[in-house]
């Protein structure tokens, strides 16, 4: 992880920081907790330098995640962010990703990316992308920690924030010693990981159960129980009043049945589109196919959003196809 081309990357990245004054940080469009803990982390961690960064993600902050330190300086695109002289885009492996924030990168703002997504397109001017990491937080602590930041709990809490969540609360294949000593390492700075549990995990309304009942009726295996399907409609979304960017972590549930390697989960918000969010167990990868479907992510966990202009029923059998022709190429 130290290795030469990744290390002076670092160096490029944190240099190409140092010279700006009010760099914009910007996260991606659903934004997840990893999104969330590395705009904030960076962003208390420039403020401590004296660089007056701009937090920024264009969509709505979920619910869970109010409850974090400075979650509230966090902008939309209502900001004037003119007197920008950088973007830095985290977590990010498209351009569409920044939501309206793409129109800097269109002016040809100077610009750097850092991110740990495979399926980064290299779309900055700068692009540190390091697909070994866990997380993107684990890669603003190492960049923090080079700058000389001093953390504070506050830093330290919000920066474990997006390790804890994008390992699956230390469980999947990413997890390798070095999250485990950069967890440790934030928890001994003052992180609390019971609260960042409790705050993510366990504060739910009812009505995410109701949901989640719903999901199950519509549950379907597929494939001799290789292929776990499910969905939700718009209607259910607003009967419950959940926004379908609230709802994320059923897909991970359809995962977990012992016979499932591929799990597809799909919600359709209220302008006819579709989120669909793929998981797989081991060797499957559905990066590739969130990739042909115009999205990206980890060859374990990866999504894409679809126009159905066709019906969200026949989007989602396109999309079972494909699945089906992968899975028989990779057992003929
Ligand atoms: P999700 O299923 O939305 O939790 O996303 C799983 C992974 O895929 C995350 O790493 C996301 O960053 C990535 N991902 C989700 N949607 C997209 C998209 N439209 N384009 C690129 N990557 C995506
Ligand atoms: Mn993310
Ligand atoms: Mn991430």
């Amino acid at each position: 992880m130290t290795d030469q081309s990744s290390f002076s990357l670092l160096e490029q990245t944190a240099s190409m920081i140092n010279r700006s004054k009010t760099p914009v940080v910007c996260g991606h469009i659903m934004p997840d907790g990893d999104c969330i803990s590395s705009v904030l982390s960076l962003s208390i961690g420039l403020w401590k330098l004296g660089i007056q960064a701009v937090p920024t993600i264009d969509w709505p902050i979920p619910s869970e995640f109010e409850g974090f330190p400075c979650v509230h300086n966090i902008s939309d695109f209502s900001r004037d962010v003119s007197q920008t002289d950088l973007l830095i885009c985290v977590d990010s492996s498209t351009k569409d990703r920044l939501g309206r924030f793409e129109t800097l990168i269109d002016k040809g703002l100077p610009s750097v990316v850092i991110d740990h997504h495979t399926t980064n397109t290299m779309f900055g001017e700068l692009n540190w992308v390091a697909p070994e990491y866990s997380s993107t937080a684990q890669m603003i602590l190492r960049l923090l920690k080079f700058m000389k930041v001093d953390y504070d709990e506050e830093l330290a809490l919000v920066n474990y924030l997006g390790i804890a969540t994008d390992t699956g609360f230390f469980r999947y294949s990413t997890v390798d010693e070095t999250v485990f000593s950069d967890a440790a390492e934030l928890v001994r700075m003052g992180a609390d990981p019971a609260f960042v549990a409790r705050q993510v995990l366990e504060r739910n309304r009812v009505e995410f159960l109701y949901l989640k009942r719903d999901a199950i009726n519509n549950l379907e295996l597929h494939q001799s129980g290789l292929v776990a399907v499910s969905y939700l409609r718009n209607d259910s979304f607003v009967k419950y009043g959940i926004r379908e960017d609230e709802f994320s972590g059923f897909v991970n549930e359809l995962r977990a049945i012992d016979t499932v390697e591929v799990a597809i989960f799909a919600s359709e918000d209220d302008k006819g589109n579709a989120h669909f969010s793929l998981r797989s167990k081991t060797s499957f990868d559905v990066s590739k196919v969130a990739q042909d479907f115009g999205g990206g992510g980890h060859k374990n966990a990866a999504g894409f959003t679809h126009t159905c202009s066709e019906g969200f029923c026949n989007a989602l059998e396109e999309l079972l196809q494909v699945i089906r022709k992968q899975l028989q190429s990779e057992h003929s």
